[in-house]
């Protein structure tokens, strides 16, 4: 790491009006969640394919997968990372407009962020969803009647099919949250993206449209993503680390 990176974030934080902090899967690797994209991430075990909306409508097979996934990742009852923590303590700063997560594991709420300044636009596993009322039911019911047997479950309102209240591939971004994240991006003067290859619009968006409102941008990932040319400053490292690093300089220079 280097420290006069870590210097000049803790500057830029300390001068920024309102910081927007934009996350993807790599914030949560540090808690043992897998990411897409990494050799061992969930990509190298399950076939993207069956996480898109179509090939879940069609076939009972895909969802039977994509279920198994969900149970996966809630049994694990993964925790927040010293990432997370230290985003909840921009918030806790006074310094935080909103996170707007890529995620879907419900960690930035656990870390101590106010669920009002999380905004995740790829949805939620906390909750199954109906594709036909939109009636929602917390996952671990829904997961319970999995184990009990209904191995392909339906609303119990109308009958429709449920499915995890997250964004597959070739579903619709929800409104709502895109309008709010565009917004943030547009207004706040300092934008920080952390674990986040960068690659799936139009969630990747943001950061452009942060920069070209005039907010600085800084890069927190393990990789180069094809916006470090753009951006103010580029920390390569691990999420945990860096960010634990620039919070202690923020908190050392306010005290
Ligand atoms: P991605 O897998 O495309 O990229 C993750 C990036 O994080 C990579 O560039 C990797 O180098 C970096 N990274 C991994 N571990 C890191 C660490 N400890 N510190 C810093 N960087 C690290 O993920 P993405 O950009 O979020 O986009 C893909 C989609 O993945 C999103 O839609 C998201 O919904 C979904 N996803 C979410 C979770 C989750 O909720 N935790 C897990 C997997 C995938």
């Amino acid at each position: 790491m280097n420290q006069q990176d870590i210097e000049k974030a803790a500057q830029m934080i300390l001068a920024a009006r309102e910081v927007v902090v934009f996350t993807g899967a790599g914030v949560s690797t540090e808690s043992g969640i897998p990411d897409f994209r990494s050799p061992d991430g969930i990509w190298s075990r399950y076939d993207p394919e069956d996480f898109t909306i179509q090939r879940f409508i069609a076939s009972k097979e895909a969802r039977k997968r994509n279920w198994r996934l969900r149970e996966e990742l809630i049994a694990a009852n993964y925790q927040p990372n010293p990432a997370h923590i230290a985003i909840a303590d921009l918030e806790r700063m006074g310094k935080l407009r909103c996170v707007i997560t890529q995620n879907i594991d419900g960690l930035h709420q656990a870390a101590g962020n106010s669920p009002d300044r999380v905004i995740e636009i790829h949805g939620t596993i906390k909750f199954a969803k109906c594709l036909e009322c939109d009636k929602r039911f917390p996952i671990t019911d829904v997961l319970q009647r999995i184990k009990n047997g209904d191995e392909d479950p339906h609303c119990e309102v109308c009958g429709g099919l449920l499915k995890a209240a997250t964004i597959s591939f070739g579903e619709a971004m929800p409104q709502k949250e895109m309008y709010e994240a565009e917004k943030a991006s547009r207004e706040c003067d300092l934008f920080i993206v952390i674990g986040s290859s960068l690659v799936v619009y139009p969630a990747a968006q943001l950061p452009i449209i942060a920069k070209r409102s005039g907010a600085k941008l800084i890069i927190v990932n393990f990789t180069p993503t094809d916006q470090d040319s753009m951006a103010d400053l580029v920390l390569h490292g691990k999420a945990g680390e860096v960010m634990s690093a620039i919070l202690e300089k923020v908190r050392e220079k306010v005290s």
